[in-house]
């Protein structure tokens, strides 16, 4: 008989519970029979006396079972890519059909965005007639047959996690790693796939700013998939700024298009190939990172990733011309446009992402809660980057925003984001690699 009070006891004194014990905790969550307080005073011990191994593992299986789950066909173990969440990142947007293009099955399942910009379900709604809520048997089809499909998670999929998150969201028990990472395996394992590749972000736009919990993170991360029997791979990459060039859903899905048709700013490319050979690793479709990458970056020169691309969005009821497929011509974005100005000679030595992300919620582009809607043409564009010499009146930054005061408001948030020295700053995009063998760091 599972007795609520004494599980929280044990959690309070450190002390461990059996795995069984975990399961009846989350059973009688889920069916509504342990009182919110109580529930929220376990989370708090273990925000401050963690999980087990063991009791992680039995807790995210919980969540996961929790309501219906995603069935691939017998022997497919599809891959799936996580991001912790950063400014400017639509590397979703290019690596799911990269890596299937190269023969993963890649199944992606996405929540909107909450915060500073949109998710990625929110970047492909800025695709005309595209459809970002698939049923479970459209989605495990068109993983089937295309080789790839992004959907929105269903509130089928995982319901106790969704559950604990938002008393997490009250209770000040979000940045528990364990709570992070059993949130996140839980619905990668609900929504069907087995193989994972997780985009630690760290930095001023990231949720964990150091390096020390990133590497955290992504430890727990990789070694609870793989005592679930699901193989993992960790990339740790820099949010001290923005990705690419565009912040803002309608210009990132342009700028990854930009990427698929080999026209990418650097960093976004770079990133984007890095990724999608971790997946293939991840997918056991290539021996080794390095064997994943280099696959990853030819099918992205012969165009593989741009025609998978085409096949997904048209699949999903997307209309996209020949001109905006080729980058010839944009997404539109908003009318009102400000521009901002370098007022120094010198290096920008920092474009704070966190700021920058801000800039783009008050244009329009992010939301708070779930319930607001977004103005899907708002933009920051990026002209300079950090390690990038300037000049005294050249043009850092633009705001593309619907309406002026949203604009101006934006505008001075992106003003405030640069700092110009006297000395070049140069950051490393990505700076380790976590898997199953252990951590290095990139060259
Ligand atoms: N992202 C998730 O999916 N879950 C968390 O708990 C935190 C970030």
């Amino acid at each position: 008989m599972f007795e609520m009070l004494s599980f929280i006891e044990a959690k309070r004194e450190g002390r461990e519970t059996a795995p069984d014990t975990v399961k009846a905790f989350v059973k009688a969550c889920n069916e509504g029979t342990v009182p919110d307080y109580q529930i929220a005073a376990w989370l708090m011990a273990v925000f401050f006396n963690g999980l087990s191994s063991k009791e992680l593992e039995a807790f995210t299986l919980a969540l996961a079972h929790s309501g219906k789950t995603v069935r691939f066909p017998e022997g497919m173990l599809p891959v799936d890519k996580h991001s912790t969440g950063g400014v400017g990142d639509k590397t979703t947007l290019v690596v799911v059909p990269l890596a299937a293009a190269c023969g993963a099955k890649v199944a992606k399942l996405s929540g909107k965005g909450l915060g500073f910009t949109g998710g990625t379900v929110d970047k492909l709604s800025a695709i005309p007639g595209m459809r970002t809520e698939l049923s479970m048997q459209e989605f495990v089809d068109q993983v089937t047959e295309t080789g790839c499909a992004i959907s929105g998670h269903s509130p089928e999929l995982a319901p106790a996690e969704a559950g604990f998150y938002s008393l997490r969201d009250v209770t000040a028990t979000v940045p528990s790693i364990p709570l992070i990472a059993s949130s996140i395996v839980s619905k990668k394992i609900a929504g069907g796939s087995r193989r994972f590749v997780f985009d630690v972000k760290c930095g001023a736009g990231a949720f964990m700013q150091t390096q020390e919990a990133a590497l955290k993170l992504a430890d727990r991360l990789v070694d609870l998939s793989g005592n679930l029997g699901c193989n993992a791979v960790a990339l740790l990459s820099n949010m001290e700024h923005p990705l690419g060039r565009w912040v803002g859903n309608a210009g990132e899905v342009n700028e990854a298009i930009q990427v698929l048709n080999g026209k990418g700013p650097e960093d976004t490319s770079r990133l984007c190939v890095e990724i999608a050979g971790a997946m293939l690793f991840a997918a056991g479709v290539a021996d080794s990172q390095d064997v994943g990458r280099e696959r990853a970056a030819s099918a992205l020169v012969e165009g593989k990733g741009l025609e998978k691309f085409r096949q997904m969005i048209e699949q999903q009821g997307g209309n996209l011309d020949e001109d905006v497929l080729a980058g010839k011509k944009a997404l539109p974005l908003g009318k009102k446009v400000r521009e901002i100005k370098a007022k120094s000679t010198g290096w920008v030595t920092s474009c704070h992402a966190g700021k920058v992300g801000e800039a783009l919620r008050v244009a329009g582009g992010g939301r708070l809660s779930k319930e607001e809607a977004l103005d899907l043409t708002a933009a920051v564009e990026i002209l300079k980057k950090t390690g990038d010499q300037v000049q005294d009146g050249d043009l850092l930054a633009k705001v593309y925003a619907s309406r002026d005061k949203e604009a101006d408001a934006a505008a001075r948030k992106v003003k405030a984001a640069f700092t110009i020295g006297e000395k070049r700053e140069r950051l490393k995009l990505v700076w380790g690699i976590r898997d199953s063998r252990g951590f290095r760091q990139t060259v």
